[in-house]
């Protein structure tokens, strides 16, 4: 690890001020510490931001929810308010990593969090995300895990979050402090696909930090189905979000957003067309699996994830409809 100086402000303002070229946000470290060790990125200054006053919450906001950068992922999941009113955002928490993780990883951290690739994390390969000129080593390699949707950019790795897709099934919104003051922008905004030379792939700029992220009503028609290669301490293979908003039996209007298989979360829009105007039975709600999975190009080693992916989606529209696991 190179020596960096540590800061510690208490205030959006001053965290800011610290950012920018050279400095690296941390909130949990569950991730970013691992990066440091390895070198992968080596900032003159970390900035912390757990002490800065009033991200660590979750309150009532209009006719939502306003939930802090800094929120654990545990404090999360212990929030009755979120249990009743986002099952999909619940679902998809309670499978991070390992209660010790869940403990310190915060939602901020969690939208933020690095690209998960095996080649990404070890210091000795050099790749296009890193600044490289050579191509991306998984495109050639050992691509199991990796993405299976957007696979012709120059990087392959899965955007690492798993609460992503169920907050744009949600429609979240987040807030945004920078120099100029603070935005909000709808989720799906916030994310975009990576760039060679680019270690993120959000719009963040490098002085920018999230401070909150914005729930509208309860979405109780939701759900995160999530399929791991085992039960503990793993990033997912596929996982499905879904939100339905039903006018009696027939869904006026759906959600459909699948993580761990492209470099940000992604939606499936031929889903949601499949479920418009329709009643959700089981044959429905596999033609909107088989619509999700359209226009996927796995690469050598992951022709399987098209699967998990599909059966993913078919069983969270399911779940969200029924409330019962298929
Ligand atoms: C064994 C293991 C299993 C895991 N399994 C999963 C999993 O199943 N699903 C999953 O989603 N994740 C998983 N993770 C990854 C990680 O734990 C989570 O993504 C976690 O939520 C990161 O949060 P953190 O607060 O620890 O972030 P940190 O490690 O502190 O930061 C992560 C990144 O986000 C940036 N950052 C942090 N906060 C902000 C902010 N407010 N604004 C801007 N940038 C910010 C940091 O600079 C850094 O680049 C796993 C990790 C481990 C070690
Ligand atoms: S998939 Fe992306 S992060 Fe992984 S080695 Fe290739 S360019 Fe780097």
């Amino acid at each position: 690890m190179k020596a960096f100086t540590y800061h510690s402000p208490t205030s959006e303002q001053a965290a800011v001020k610290l950012l920018g070229a050279g400095a690296v946000p941390l909130a949990g470290g569950s991730s970013l510490l691992n990066l440091l060790k390895e070198r992968v990125l080596e900032p003159e200054r970390v900035v912390n931001l757990k002490a800065i006053a009033g991200l660590a919450r979750i309150e009532p906001a209009g006719e939502g929810l306003r939930i802090g950068a800094n929120v654990t992922l545990a404090t999360l999941l212990e929030s009755a308010e979120v249990r009743r009113a986002y099952p999909a955002l619940v679902q998809a928490a309670e499978t991070v990593g390992t209660p010790q993780i869940r403990n310190v990883a915060t939602v901020g951290g969690n939208l933020c969090a690095p690209p998960a690739c095996w080649y990404y994390v070890h210091e000795g390969f050099p790749c296009p995300r890193k600044g490289a000129a050579q191509a991306c080593p998984a495109k050639a390699g050992e691509n199991e895990y990796h993405a299976i949707f957007a696979t012709d950019g120059p990087c392959v790795a899965v955007h690492a979050s798993s609460l992503a897709p169920a907050l744009v099934a949600l429609g979240a919104r987040v807030r945004i402090a920078g120099p100029g003051g603070a935005r909000e922008l709808e989720i799906e905004k916030f994310f975009r696909l990576p760039k060679a030379g680019e270690h993120r792939e959000n719009v963040l700029a490098a002085d920018e930090i999230v401070t909150h992220v914005a729930l509208g009503p309860a979405r109780p028609r939701s759900a995160t189905y999530v399929v791991l290669h085992k039960e503990s301490h793993d990033w997912p293979v596929g996982l499905a979000s879904v939100s339905l908003e039903m006018e009696g039996d027939a869904v006026r209007a759906a959600r459909v957003c699948l993580g761990a298989v492209a470099p940000v979360p992604w939606r499936a829009a031929g889903a949601e067309a499949a479920l418009a105007g329709k009643k959700v039975t089981a044959e429905v709600a596999a033609q909107a699996a088989e619509a999700a999975v359209a226009g996927a190009a796995p690469l050598a080693q992951n022709a399987y994830k098209v699967g998990i992916a599909r059966a993913a989606v078919r069983r969270a529209i399911l779940l969200a409809a029924t409330g019962k696991w298929m």
